[in-house]
């Protein structure tokens, strides 16, 4: 089943997860889990433990990890929807699928604006915001949870606006920056109406992405205070260093690392905000599908990055892309942790990676293999089509 509605099954579920060789939780404070099972009823996860301990009768699906390793579904933080699974940006569909298939399970959109012909004037950009809205909550393409509608301001917008587009469900601004709306005077304004109204608000850090849009600096950035630092470290373009420190410094905001960035740039702010201890800050994201197109295996290669040549520990590498954006963005999922959202990805070393377990691989830089892939406690892929060949793979023993 290629895509299906937000609600799944009809009925009650219970998902047994068993022999779960290493349980990373996406909780920085405690990366990783004493346990081997996992059970989930209705969608929510009701136990974590030992087989032995927790109560695993009645389930109308088993998986078998093999002892292979489980991390909550990846979050990237920072992507560009348009329609259901499709992307004029480079004419690719499918490509919502394809990142499930690289252990995404939630992402975020920072704007629809690679929607031909994008309404930039008020009433359009809010009527496009909410059918994003809309036709992203009512369909959602593999399972995955796209939450989107994301309007990007412009000058002509008043207090009014905001409330009104809160009132309608949007809860994300798109990237500030990428519409007329690019000093931090404005920005300033228009983020303190957005977050009046429970609107959280992102912004476009550095240089231009494409010809046409602008630069950002550190003292609009600083100034905007906006909730996230989007793609600090570029998309493409980084700011010089010593404005990266000035952010990280100047403010509280999450800093997001993407793909679609500067890697150098993005390895220096890991290392900023570890000397802050402020790792709870990093988020990571893709801004696919961008310049350099859509990216399938994006957060975990920014994983693999930032633990090989970042020098962070893995385990902490992936509370990256889980449980720190869900923190920061206010979302049911990212941890494991009981009554959290059952999104799972059940993952292992990759065949004839030079090192033996999952950490030890991910910390030389390799991409781990997945075997399976669950949202709201149900399988939504099995062995991935994009991640190199996982050394152990779940199945499913009672479906
Ligand atoms: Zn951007």
């Amino acid at each position: 089943m290629a895509h299906d509605a937000p609600s799944g099954p009809q009925g009650p579920t219970k998902l047994v997860i068993r022999n779960i060789g290493l349980m990373l939780s996406g909780d920085l404070n405690k990366p990783i889990l004493e346990a081997d099972t996992i059970v989930a009823e209705n969608g929510r996860i009701s136990a974590i433990g030992r087989f032995k301990d927790i109560d695993t009768e009645g389930a109308t699906t088993t998986v078998d990890a093999h002892g292979a390793a489980i991390t909550p579904g990846l979050i990237d933080s920072h992507v560009h929807p348009v329609v259901g699974d499709w992307t004029p940006r480079q004419s690719q569909i499918n490509w919502i699928d394809s990142s499930l298939h690289g252990g995404v399970t939630t992402m975020i959109s920072a704007g629809e604006v690679h929607f031909p012909g994008r309404p930039r004037d008020v009433v359009g950009l809010k009527a496009l915001a909410i059918t994003a809205q809309r036709s992203f909550s009512a369909f959602r393409a593999s399972g995955v949870k796209m939450h989107a509608g994301a309007p990007v301001i412009e000058h002509e917008m008043e207090e009014n606006d905001f409330k009104e587009l809160a009132a309608a469900g949007v809860k994300l601004l798109g990237e500030i920056g990428l519409g007329g709306v690019k000093d931090g005077p404005t920005a300033k304004k228009m983020v303190a109406w957005a977050r009046k109204y429970g609107i959280q608000s992102t912004i476009h850090t550095g240089g231009p992405s494409i010809a046409g849009s602008g630069l950002i600096d550190k003292d609009v950035v600083l100034e905007a205070g906006t909730d996230v630092v989007g793609h600090i470290n570029g998309g493409h373009t980084a700011l010089p260093d010593g404005q990266i420190r000035c952010i990280c410094e100047g403010c509280k905001a999450g800093l997001e690392l993407v793909h679609n960035g500067n890697e150098r740039s993005a390895l220096y702010t890991l290392r900023i905000a570890r000397e802050m201890g402020d790792l709870h800050r990093v988020i990571l994201g893709t801004d696919g599908p961008a310049g350099s197109g859509v990216q399938p295996l994006g957060i975990l290669r920014m994983i693999s990055l930032l633990s090989s040549v970042g020098d962070l520990p893995a385990e902490q590498a992936f509370c990256l892309a889980t449980g720190n954006t869900a923190k920061m963005r206010d979302l049911d999922v990212g941890l494991l942790e009981v009554g959290r959202s059952a999104d799972f990805v059940i993952m292992d070393v990759a065949q004839h990676s030079g090192a033996s377990t999952l950490l030890e691989s991910v910390r030389l830089g390799d991409i781990p293999g997945i075997g399976m892939t669950i949202i709201d406690g149900i399988v939504r892929s099995e062995r991935s089509r994009n991640t190199p060949p996982a050394t152990r793979v779940p199945t499913i023993v009672k479906a």
